[in-house]
């Protein structure tokens, strides 16, 4: 994984800007890593965490180069528009077992830890043979509970970003960067 260790991002006096290219770049080495440390026999399954993941883990699986499934989850932990309730609760279920495979749970941003606690929680007791975490983002300012992040885009400064598949009340998914609100608004 050295060659694969978080970038540390950080904003500077101005909103938080990852371009397409950096993102691109990122998820790129993640995937080589992904591919290099799983190079045994049993096979390897992503689980991406909906909605917030689905352009992350899109982009994730076409860069690794070894055969995987993939399935997806869907919890609901968000209170308000920007402040973690603290409960998680799964909305979609996986649809396939999890035994006897090496597991990668893909999140778009890890925040307090909250739902990533409950996520690893749950997958653990579904008999899998290995679980990681691959995370576009992480705001270590922010964690309330200790989670691993096995493989991670970027680490950020506390502030609310969207875009790249995150969203603010449900828009600007599509937009190909993330970038982050001034002062309560949109950047
Ligand atoms: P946690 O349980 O507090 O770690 O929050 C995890 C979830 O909150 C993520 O999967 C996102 O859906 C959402 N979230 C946390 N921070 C942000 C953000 O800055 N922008 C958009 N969504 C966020």
């Amino acid at each position: 994984m050295s060659d694969a260790a978080p970038t540390v991002f950080t904003s500077g006096p101005g909103p938080i800007q990852l371009d397409a290219e950096a993102i691109a770049a990122r998820v790129r080495a993640l995937g080589a890593a992904i591919a290099r440390d799983h190079v045994d026999a049993a096979p390897l399954h992503l689980i991406c965490v909906l909605n917030g993941a689905f352009l992350f883990m899109a982009d994730l699986v076409r860069a690794i180069d070894r055969p995987l499934t993939v399935d997806f989850i869907s919890v609901s932990s968000y209170g308000s528009r920007t402040e973690s309730s603290g409960e998680v609760r799964l909305v979609k279920d996986l649809d396939q077992s999890l035994k006897g495979k090496h597991v990668i749970l893909v999140e778009d941003i890890v925040d307090t830890g909250l739902t990533m606690r409950y996520l690893l929680g749950y997958l653990e007791g579904r008999g899998p043979l290995s679980v990681k975490v691959a995370a576009l983002l992480s705001k270590p300012a922010r964690r309330l509970v200790e989670v691993p992040v096995d493989y991670l885009g970027f680490e950020i400064e506390d502030a609310f970003v969207y875009g790249y598949g995150l969203d603010v009340d449900h828009r600007y998914r599509n937009l190909p960067f993330v970038t982050s609100m001034v002062g309560g608004e949109e950047g």
